[in-house]
């Protein structure tokens, strides 16, 4: 039975109050830093069809690729945009050749980057701050005269020198940047300091709007995503079931299930067709999603222990955040028999095949699936059945489950 998920009170109730975040836009890489995943590679149809179900799903921009890397690349950001009804974007370093590139392919919005901390000019631009910061002006200027959205973004920002990058971040936005990203290429940042440099950033970018861009090498992408929101950006760059560079981005279904559920954040998202996306992703870019990862694994809405599960039959907002369910996000909940399994769960999945055990006889079947799932064996249901019938439980109908 479906029901409308009651409005559980945390925190003192503080998800009725004025939420941190008033405005928040989801921007997905999974098609570019995603699939600069190692040995990942998406086909030309691979592509295609992501970005559609990222289109249907109502994603505010998809960055569909780098137009200028291969012939291949510029059709399929070329043909994203045509049959896309959201903003699609096109990557492009601060070179002629690479924004003529992302034109040519008629992208909605050219992302333009440069490397703007000293370690990253020095030893992989080979430019000074004043080439680097040249050459970002020229190429929002040239963006703009084309007439097409721009969005700017000092690569490795959270390892540059605060001075140069407000200094940068000023010069682009006065050159006509839509858009400031705030790129945390590395992954070094903390909440409370993103939340900071941020802050400064949208004083320093007036007339444009901030976005960040974060990284997970210490497990924080998602949680810097949202300091960035708490500080006013208004846009987090996220790709599915996390893949990318090193460790990965910000999750999609981890930013934008957070902003619904603990945020209280309306995205205009369809949140129902999360599960559907993971697989997708989970498949064409041959990244395992683990069982333990947050909203899309596979023991996300998984219960085992006893006390657990019999909370769960009785009220699944028990041992589940309450604010965020199976439903909500395409995927079902599941009540896995095991060593920690509880009486309560064996009752349940016997009725729900068609056994009507007494107490003992339940006892009894609990008893054999804690000692077959103690071996490290997977208990199924055509074992429970088989448990069952040795027991001699009454089976008053056979139901094909
Ligand atoms: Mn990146």
């Amino acid at each position: 039975m479906r029901r409308t998920p009651r409005r559980i009170e945390f925190f003192q109730g503080t998800l009725d109050s004025t939420s941190e975040i008033a405005d928040a836009r989801i921007f997905d890489t999974t098609l570019r830093d995603g699939e600069q995943t190692p040995r990942t590679s998406f086909s030309y149809e691979d592509k295609r069809e992501i970005a559609a179900l990222l289109d249907e799903m109502g994603t505010h921009v998809i960055e569909a690729g780098f137009p200028v890397n291969s012939d291949a690349e510029f059709e399929a950001v070329r043909d994203i945009t045509a049959a896309s009804s959201t903003t699609v974007c096109g990557l492009a370093r601060v070179v002629e050749q690479d924004i003529e590139a992302a034109l040519d392919a008629g992208v909605d919005m050219v992302h333009v980057f440069v490397s703007t901390s000293d370690v990253q000019l020095a030893d992989s631009m080979h430019a000074t701050r004043e080439e680097a910061q040249q050459r970002a002006v020229e190429s929002v200027e040239r963006v703009k005269e084309a007439g097409v959205e721009c969005m700017f973004s000092p690569m490795d920002a959270t390892r540059t020198d605060e001075g140069f990058l407000l200094d940068i971040v000023g010069a682009t936005t006065e050159a006509g940047a839509d858009w400031i990203n705030i790129p945390d290429t590395t992954g070094v940042a903390t909440p409370t300091r993103m939340a900071k440099l941020v802050a400064k950033v949208v004083d320093a970018a007036e007339g444009a709007r901030v976005d960040v861009h974060t990284h997970d090498d210490f497990g924080l992408a998602g949680a810097n995503a949202l300091a960035g929101f708490e500080a006013g950006a208004s846009q987090a760059q996220v790709s599915v079931n996390g893949i990318g560079e090193r460790a990965g981005n910000a999750a999609y279904e981890e930013v934008v299930m957070a902003l619904r559920s603990l945020y209280d954040v309306e995205t205009g998202i369809d949140t129902t067709k999360i599960t559907e996306l993971s697989r997708m992703i989970e498949e064409k870019s041959d990244v395992p999603v683990p069982g333990n990862k947050p909203v899309v694994g596979a023991n996300a809405f998984s219960h085992e222990s006893g006390i657990h599960a019999a909370g769960v039959i009785e009220n699944s907002d028990t041992f589940e955040p309450g604010v965020m369910t199976p439903e909500m996000v395409g995927a079902k909940r599941e009540l896995v028999l095991g060593k920690h399994t509880g009486q309560h769960s064996v009752r349940e999945r016997l009725k729900e095949v068609g056994f009507e055990p007494t107490d003992e006889e339940v006892r009894e079947v609990t008893r054999r699936v804690k000692d077959f799932g103690a071996e490290k064996q997977r208990v199924t249901m055509e074992e429970l059945k088989k448990f069952a019938r040795e027991v001699g439980v009454d089976q008053v109908e056979e139901v094909r489950a």
